[in-house]
């Protein structure tokens, strides 16, 4: 095996002990049938299972298998960039989760498509059968907003981190180094010829997804500060729009004042008023603390990751062990 293979598949894994040698046993199934030099390496995320024994194990036993362990629990997409960062392909990148949603099997496509030329090859959910149907509609209109605010940007439509991505998009994707990092979203900032590949979006076939319905709030929230301050244009127009209105009852209030007096009514208009203004102005104060948090977070500049420990695939063949 050549020190640096075609194709690495980066794995982020946090615990999945339940069902990673099933994954590892259909990925090699699948990637040994492609006929390039292959290595996969399992980014373990902080896992609190035996995920990294049964890692561990792998990578003795399997030449193809690489460990990267992250000092902690850092999140998918943190892990991902690591994953990213350390794998050694020459050729193209294969980024697929471990609980066997995104089935192994369309590996073979996603290359073929990598060889017509694409460098980067996104695998598409034709159907969300593991999903339930208040997902399904808060992811569609996720995307309908992502597709609005995003600009130039096109964020592709029913796709997760399944894909594969070639040299040249990899390379231009680890120079973007933000701590808030949205991979959909950066994946798509860096352009270059793309092409979907659909395929079906399995349920988990074992352990439980760490997403609920907060995270995946959060996660939209960060999908949208990160790529669009259109949040902040609405809460000027908002503010703008009510301080017209603001003035055009003031004025109205005056002028009724000078030609019928005043009777001292109002307590109710004034209590709408000021409790409206006053959520409008804690909104947008909210609004621009989300930014405000982004920035702060930024400027401090650490690592986004630390590594306790990362042992390359094949070092057995490598040194001559085997
Ligand atoms: N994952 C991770 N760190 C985390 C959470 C998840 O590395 O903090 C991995 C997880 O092991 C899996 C992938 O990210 O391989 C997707 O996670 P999950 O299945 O929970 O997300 P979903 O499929 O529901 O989007
Ligand atoms: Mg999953």
């Amino acid at each position: 095996m050549p020190a640096r293979s075609v194709l690495t598949v980066v794995v982020p894994c946090f615990n999945e002990s339940a069902g990673l040698l099933d994954f590892h046993e259909r990925l090699s199934a699948v990637m040994s049938a492609i006929g390039e030099s292959w290595d996969v390496l399992y980014v373990n995320d902080g896992s609190r299972d035996r995920t990294l024994p049964l890692i561990e194990a792998l990578t003795v036993r399997d030449p193809h298998a690489g460990l990267l362990n992250l000092s902690r629990n850092f999140g998918k997409e943190i892990a991902l960039t690591a994953g990213l960062d350390h794998a050694s392909a020459t050729g193209a990148v294969i980024v697929i989760d471990a609980d066997l949603q995104d089935p192994p099997e369309v590996i073979p496509s996603l290359v073929a498509q990598w060889r017509q030329g694409f460098e980067m090859v996104y695998a598409q959910r034709a159907a969300r059968s593991g999903d339930s149907w208040t997902k399904r509609t808060t992811a569609h209109g996720f995307y309908l907003l992502m597709q609005r605010l995003g600009g130039r940007v096109l964020l592709p439509r029913d796709t997760g981190d399944f894909r594969l991505i070639g040299r040249r998009a990899l390379d231009a994707l680890l120079q973007l180094r933000e701590h808030h990092r949205f991979m959909k979203g950066l994946f798509a900032w860096v352009g270059f010829p793309s092409v979907a590949v659909s395929y079906d979006r399995a349920a988990r076939t074992a352990g439980e997804s760490s997403w609920n319905y907060w995270s995946l709030w959060n996660l939209a929230i960060e999908g949208i500060t990160a790529f669009t301050v259109v949040p902040l244009k609405i809460a000027t127009y908002a503010g703008l729009l009510v301080a017209l209105f603001a003035l055009l009852f003031g004025g109205q209030l005056v002028i009724r004042t000078m030609m019928f007096g005043n009777h001292v009514p109002g307590y109710p208009s004034l209590m709408a008023v000021v409790l409206f203004l006053g959520g409008v102005q804690l909104m947008t104060l909210g609004v621009i603390g989300e930014y405000l948090g982004r920035i702060f977070n930024e400027t401090k500049h650490r690592p986004l990751y630390l590594v306790e420990r990362y042992s390359a695939a094949g070092l057995l063949e490598r040194y001559g062990a085997a």
